[in-house]
């Protein structure tokens, strides 16, 4: 549910239209015979499924995948698509997923064993991440002794977003050459290999699905490059207070920031339990009108202050009431992640409970 928070003094602005424009150049970036998964793990990296999913299926997606079975119940309630669970298949689990038309991926010989031969499933292998999936080892042994066909077969990248990464290209072969091994039914299954950076960088493992997720939200899914996606979440801040710190005061928890000289100060009401980690103390950014006003001191729970009085001449600085961008024009959450020493994965995952939330603009 989308809590309206009155009187909030955030606003994080949920732009569908620009989240849809994403799916379709991903959309684009893959032949028609390549489907578009969308990854809506984590409530849609924090902008709520339920906003999420119904704008990416009305751009096309037909195939949702979340991280655990309760988030793949919120999704149905939401859409009648196929919705898939990367976090595998728990011990007694397998009528619920039935019962519900939920997919497991199956990522360990006892996820294998415990999926009846009638629950559609995803073979997971594990090329390089020795996180979750099958060993290449031990996968045809299991598709030996199968109940069944899988609907996919499954690898996920370690390191895609990393433009010279090597290792991108020799999971690949590692997939490969897994599959050329097993019983000719399975070298015909479909394939479902890159997330978001792997679509942009590796053309040659499309294949049959791919599972982006941050693209889809305004992540940079080419770091070193423009972003090619428009960016999805906005977040503003009003400020509560205006004061003038004398100098030699400190400012904050702990008096890590002395003031040099009389410094205006504008105090928001947001903190590290609204997702602005305390790491962007002393270091990171809010934006007024264009310019950058540090962060001075700690970050607090509910609240954060910043220098607002070295501003240039033709800016009038900022008063009690007026909004200071967080993320938007001149921050994007890419760069808010970098700041606050993160990614961008992390910033939106966090994303305020108690914030105003406003869909499309
Ligand atoms: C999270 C996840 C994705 C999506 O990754 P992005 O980098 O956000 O595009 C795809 N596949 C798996 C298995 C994941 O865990």
């Amino acid at each position: 549910m989308i809590a309206p928070a009155p009187h909030s003094p955030t606003r994080i602005t949920l732009d569908t239209a620009a989240l849809q424009e994403n799916y379709k150049r991903l959309t684009a970036h893959v032949p028609a015979s390549c489907q578009v998964a969308a990854v809506v793990k984590a409530n849609a990296y924090g902008l709520g499924v339920e906003v999420a999913v119904p704008a990416l299926e009305q751009a096309g997606a037909r195939f949702f995948y979340v991280a655990h079975f309760s988030e793949a119940l919120a999704v149905r309630a939401v859409t009648g698509c196929p919705i898939a669970v990367l976090g595998g298949l728990p011990q007694g689990a397998a009528a619920d997923y039935k019962h519900h038309k939920i997919i497991p991926v199956l990522n360990s010989p006892e996820d294998i064993a415990a999926c009846p031969a009638d629950l559609p499933a995803i073979w997971h292998i594990d090329t390089g991440m020795n996180r979750l999936g099958l060993r290449t080892e031990d996968v045809a042994t299991l598709a030996s002794r199968a109940k069944s066909l899988p609907l996919l077969m499954m690898t996920h990248f370690a390191s895609s977003d990393d433009a010279v990464s090597p290792f991108t290209a020799e999971q690949i072969r590692r997939f490969d050459a897994c599959i050329a091994g097993l019983p000719k039914p399975f070298q015909l299954i479909p394939h479902s290999i890159c997330n978001s950076s792997g679509v942009l960088r590796h053309p040659e493992a499309h294949r049959q699905q791919i599972r982006p997720g941050i693209a889809l939200y305004g992540g940079n899914p080419t770091p070193e490059a423009a972003n090619p996606m428009r960016p999805v979440v906005e977040i503003t801040t009003k400020i509560l207070q205006v004061r003038t710190g004398k100098a030699g005061e400190t400012v904050g928890y702990n008096q890590t920031e002395t003031l040099a000289a009389d410094t205006q100060l504008a105090t928001i009401g947001l903190g590290y339990a609204d997702g602005f980690f305390r790491s962007g103390s002393g270091r990171a950014h809010l934006y007024w009108r264009g310019f950058p006003c540090k962060i001075m001191g700690r970050v607090s729970m509910d609240l954060i202050t910043v220098a607002i009085g070295s501003l240039p001449p033709t800016c009038p600085p900022p008063q009690q009431g007026d909004w200071l961008e967080i993320i938007g024009p001149h921050q994007s959450v890419d760069h808010l992640g970098a700041s606050l020493g993160t990614i961008s994965y992390e910033v939106l995952t966090s994303l305020s409970h108690r914030a105003e939330r406003i869909i499309g603009i």
